[in-house]
């Protein structure tokens, strides 16, 4: 049976937006052309916890619908980042070709090192809560009761706004 899951894209090194893109379409590939997509904006972030130098990130969430196991998934994820050029081993937060995070997996909940589901960073980050907030603001996440949205309203961080990079792409 399918699951809605949900996988945050981020860039920060070669030519962004293309990146974003080639990973997108790469995701699309494994999954059934029929089924529903969900792609929100792309806009572009401050690097967070990065040093300060490093270029800006351009983020997304999208939503597949993906028939299969949550580790499958991500040695899917992971080939994609390392097709793309992603070093296997680099230093804490450096800049990357591409990030695939698996946010949630269905009503999954996995708290391993390796895999944690729903991703322990979605509720503090901006870059990824107003990305997701645009194609699920109702989404409730497993253990949780506030919707996205009302974490969205809430959220409390001291990111500046991020900058609409393109809606449509
Ligand atoms: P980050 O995304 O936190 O900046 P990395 O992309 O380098 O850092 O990921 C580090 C490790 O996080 C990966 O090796 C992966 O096994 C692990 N990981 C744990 N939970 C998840 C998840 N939900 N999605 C993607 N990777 C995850
Ligand atoms: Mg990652």
């Amino acid at each position: 049976m399918a699951l809605r899951v949900g996988l945050a894209l981020g860039s920060n090194l070669g030519n962004r937006l293309n990146n974003i893109k080639v990973a997108r379409n790469m995701l699309r590939g494994i999954v059934d052309p029929e089924s529903l997509y969900l792609q929100a904006p792309i806009y572009q972030s401050q690097p967070v916890d990065c040093a300060s130098d490093d270029p800006d990130f351009y983020n997304t969430v999208i939503e597949i619908d993906y028939i299969g196991e949550p580790y499958d998934l991500l040695r899917m994820t992971q080939g994609v980042e390392f097709h793309m050029g992603r070093e296997a081993v680099h230093a804490y937060n450096a800049p990357r070709v591409i990030d695939v995070d698996i946010l949630y997996f269905g009503s999954g909940v996995i708290k391993e090192e390796i895999l944690t589901i729903p991703h322990p960073r979605i509720l503090e980050r901006r870059f990824v809560l107003q990305p997701l907030n645009d194609i699920r603001p109702h989404l409730i996440l497993p253990g949780d009761t506030v919707t996205i949205s009302e974490h969205y309203e809430h959220l409390d961080s001291d990111e500046p706004p991020l900058t609409l990079v393109q809606s449509v792409w």
